[in-house]
């Protein structure tokens, strides 16, 4: 975990004005969003090199960090696992480097029975609640939101998906995903939070932000916390890549979201030059139960036009599964997943660990490469 020492923005020449009141107030953090090239160059002597992969990479798929995230690059180059989730790189738009990827693989628009919301498994729901993001990750599995123009739902749209899910009474879960639901106003999330937990054949109201990564003052906000402690069906899932990530202020951010009963889960994916090492996912998972996140998922990087660069060999996951096997504790091992194509949902991969199978015995090994033949 890493420790942020008091005003630690203030070691930052283009934010060393900024008091404590505004700097930890997730409003002024959105406000205060850096998007373009010339905010950038106030914070590092931006090359002609990066300048260039700027330029031409935002003409398609555009750029936002808040302060604090930028806040916890410790070096702005390619290297830094922060850097690359968030500085566009030509890479995005280089044809070669992105053949066979698409912009909707899994058919999320395709299997939309009501605009904004996706029908793929029976009993759960996916309801795109905004397409804006405090940051815009360079991973995205969404990144075709990038390409549209940035806006909430419209009140009649969010009617249409409540009316869905009322018909339909095999859904027990919904994931209210975006975009990110908490860039909205506290008043909006009230009101589809309301709307949803007044159906009673919903168990689950499973909310997919990343603000406790890029803004974690927003769960500083006594507003939302009431809110959640309210509408109490609901889990928060995360998503943390690399343990810079973590720091002194997700675990108090953390504290607070368990205080209103809600859940903490994180979702990671698995990325070229991010985190692609036994080394750095077994210190990320660590990380994660240390302030109380239960990791959940391990991603293969899916197909996505503008990320394709990212993706590892599908068998890399894998091994990293097997390093943290008899590691570490099973709380910190998520499920490796595929999301397939087509729509077809996610599967989970694991090390085989089934040597040789008869009729009356199987051979297993263990993490040491130990074997031992059971009975049936
Ligand atoms: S915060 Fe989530 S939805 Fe927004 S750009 Fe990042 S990964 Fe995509």
């Amino acid at each position: 975990m890493i420790i942020l020492e008091e005003n630690y923005w203030k070691e930052i020449d283009a934010f060393k004005n900024v008091d404590k009141e505004n700097w930890e107030n997730w409003k002024w953090q959105i406000a205060n969003r850096l998007t373009a090239l010339e905010e950038i160059s106030k914070i590092f002597p931006v090359s002609d090199k990066l300048k260039e992969a700027f330029l031409k990479t935002t003409e398609i798929f555009h750029f936002g960090t808040t302060p604090y995230y930028l806040s916890l690059i410790k070096e702005f180059s390619y290297d830094n696992p922060i850097f690359r989730q968030i500085f566009p790189s030509l890479d995005e738009i280089d044809e070669e480097k992105q053949k066979h990827s698409y912009e909707d693989p899994f058919l999320e628009d395709t299997l939309s029975p009501v605009s904004g919301l996706t029908h793929r498994y029976p009993d759960r729901v996916l309801m795109r609640a905004t397409n804006f993001c405090s940051v815009y990750c360079r991973h995205c599995m969404r990144k075709r939101m990038f390409l549209e123009e940035e806006r909430a739902r419209t009140k009649e749209e969010y009617e249409k998906m409540f009316q869905y899910i009322r018909e339909n009474k095999q859904i027990k879960e919904v994931l209210i995903s975006g975009g990110d639901p908490l860039t909205l106003p506290n008043k909006k999330i009230e009101y589809i939070l309301k709307n949803l937990y007044e159906i009673e054949h919903l168990d689950i109201i499973r909310i997919g932000s990343r603000e406790l990564v890029v803004n974690p003052y927003r769960f500083f906000d006594e507003g939302l916390l009431e809110i959640f402690y309210k509408y109490d069906k609901v889990w928060l899932v995360t998503h943390f890549n690399h343990p810079d990530e973590i720091t002194n202020i997700t675990k108090k951010a953390v504290k607070n979201i368990l205080s209103t009963g809600t859940p903490v889960l994180n979702q990671t994916v698995l990325m070229k030059g991010i985190n692609d090492s036994k080394e750095t996912i077994e210190t990320l998972m660590r990380s994660l139960l240390k302030v109380k996140i239960k990791p959940y998922y391990l991603f293969y990087c899916d197909p996505v036009k503008g990320t394709l660069h990212f993706r590892t060999d599908i068998k890399k996951g894998v091994e990293i599964l097997e390093h943290l096997r008899g590691r570490v504790s099973g709380l910190a091992t998520p499920i490796y997943a595929v999301d397939l194509e087509n729509g077809l949902g996610k599967v989970p991969v694991f090390p085989n660990y089934i040597v040789e199978e008869a009729e009356d015995y199987i051979i297993f090994r263990n993490y040491e490469g130990r074997t031992v033949k059971q009975r049936r």
